[in-house]
């Protein structure tokens, strides 16, 4: 021990005066300022305790402002999203427009007839907002939106088949990120999976089989395989004849389409995606999806269908549970607006980033090398592709043009740019740094140049 070297450690209201941690007192405040100082003088302590030598005064600045960020700083932050995947969802999905924005800034800021019905004076329900506007678009009788599409299965399957059989595909058992399996969803609701057909063939006879042998089948789940596709020697039985096999049976089809387009996709150069309303139209009793998909709105899971079965939904106990928010259903409405006034390809950003057209990627991406060859940093345009992600269109593409850098090191470049604020996530593709200009929004381009420049001159120095 030398406590002389301990004495010479300055005090925590010695260190709480300098300039520089007093420019964190604005963002942090006072108490995470003290605790970061406290913690760091502790650890020096320990440090000189077992031998160490006191750091000087600069370098306890230093570790105490690096503790703040490290341990006391928010986590959750905007990214600019380079990748070219559209529907990201490590990203947070859907980028949302800006009426879906005013809306939940209109209702976060106040109070909102979130429950109360203004005409009549009294207790009103959450569930009819965004009710009257998903009917009018998916051509559906009844509507409920709940936190998640995950939440949208769970609950129609507790409601519609707990205790009893439901038929699926085995091609259909799908497993998408986070955890979302549908044999799990299934046992979590209380159903009996009885699996029909194998995993790259199902034939309509495969259910007519299961539905002479079993008893007790509640319905038939039709899941969209939305992350992967099986080629080659395949066969599927589609929604209306399920629903055709159905109704020879008397039980109902629940459609678990994943993203739930409102627009075709083959108006874009994809592959035509089951819309909505397609499946509405094709006789699905139920069909769920997710808000934050190709929908381009707040994450939540929507439900549309016959009444007999969505009504008794809202009634059920998980569906308390699992009710959205107001800031949800603010935003869902504000973008469902956007289709029912046939604005969603301008207004919606996934949408717009979907429909734009390759000269007009072309366009910003040499305005983005210019900005940086007047920086003295090199990059070239060229071909290359997006995707759409987020559970839908697995292995589609949609051309762009990207930005990119030949770098020695791409990927300390990319780890350099992923801790930029905001941070910037770029993708490494041939051993270069690109990045697409299909999902960067117009007002982040000067951010992520200047993040670029500020990395690349960091780097060479
Ligand atoms: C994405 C997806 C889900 C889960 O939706 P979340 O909104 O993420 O809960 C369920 N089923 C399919 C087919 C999906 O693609």
């Amino acid at each position: 021990m030398t406590p002389s070297a301990l004495r010479q450690l300055p005090s925590v209201d010695r260190i709480l005066n300098e300039p520089t941690v007093q420019a964190l007192l604005p963002f942090y405040g006072h108490r995470l300022v003290v605790t970061a100082i406290r913690r760091t003088l502790d650890d020096i302590r320990e440090e000189v305790r077992a031998g160490g030598e006191p750091p000087p005064p600069e370098a306890i600045l230093a570790r105490a402002a690096a503790y703040l960020q490290e341990h006391l700083a928010p986590t959750l932050k905007p990214v600019i999203n380079a990748t070219g995947v559209v529907i990201h969802t490590n990203l947070g999905r859907a980028p949302l427009s800006a009426a879906a924005r005013a809306a939940m800034d209109g209702v976060a800021r106040g109070y909102s007839n979130l429950e109360y019905d203004l005409a009549a004076g009294r207790r009103g329900h959450r569930t009819v907002h965004a009710e009257r506007l998903l009917c009018e678009l998916t051509g559906a009788e009844a509507a409920l939106v709940v936190n998640n599409n995950a939440g949208a299965v769970l609950l129609a399957l507790t409601v519609m088949a707990r205790g009893k059989g439901v038929l699926i595909s085995r091609g259909q058992l799908i497993e998408i990120g986070g955890g979302f399996r549908i044999p799990e969803v299934m046992a979590q609701s209380g159903a009996r999976l009885v699996e029909v057909g194998t995993t790259n063939r199902t034939h309509r006879r495969d259910y007519e089989q299961a539905l002479a042998q079993e008893l007790d089948i509640a319905l038939i789940l039709y899941a969209h395989s939305s992350n992967f596709r099986i080629i080659g020697f395949t066969a599927e039985v589609s929604l209306p004849e399920l629903v055709e096999i159905g109704q020879a049976h008397g039980i109902p089809v629940i459609a678990d389409l994943g993203s739930g387009a409102l627009l075709d996709t083959a108006a874009f150069g994809l592959t035509h995606e089951p819309t909505v309303q397609e499946s509405v139209a094709a006789g699905a009793a139920v069909v769920c999806f997710s808000g934050d998909k190709l929908l381009g709105g707040p994450q939540a899971g929507i439900i549309v269908g016959r009444a007999e079965y969505v009504e008794p939904m809202k009634r059920h106990p998980l569906a308390r549970a699992l009710r959205a928010d107001k800031l949800c259903l603010a935003a869902l409405q504000a973008t469902l607006m956007h289709y029912l006034r046939e604005e969603a390809t301008e207004q919606i950003p996934v949408w717009r980033m979907i429909a734009t057209p390759v000269e007009e990627l072309e366009r910003r991406a040499r305005r983005w090398r210019r900005a940086l060859a007047r920086a003295g940093i090199r990059a070239e345009v060229v071909d290359g592709w997006s995707t759409v992600g987020g559970g839908s269109l697995p292995g589609e593409t949609l051309p762009t043009r990207l930005l990119a850098l030949s770098l020695p090191n791409p990927d300390r470049i990319a780890a350099a740019l992923r801790r930029h604020d905001p941070p910037v996530i770029a993708r490494i593709e041939d051993d270069r740094l690109v990045l697409d200009p299909r999902t960067v929004l117009p007002e982040e381009e000067s951010i992520l140049l200047r993040a670029l420049m500020n990395v690349l001159s960091d780097s060479r120095t």
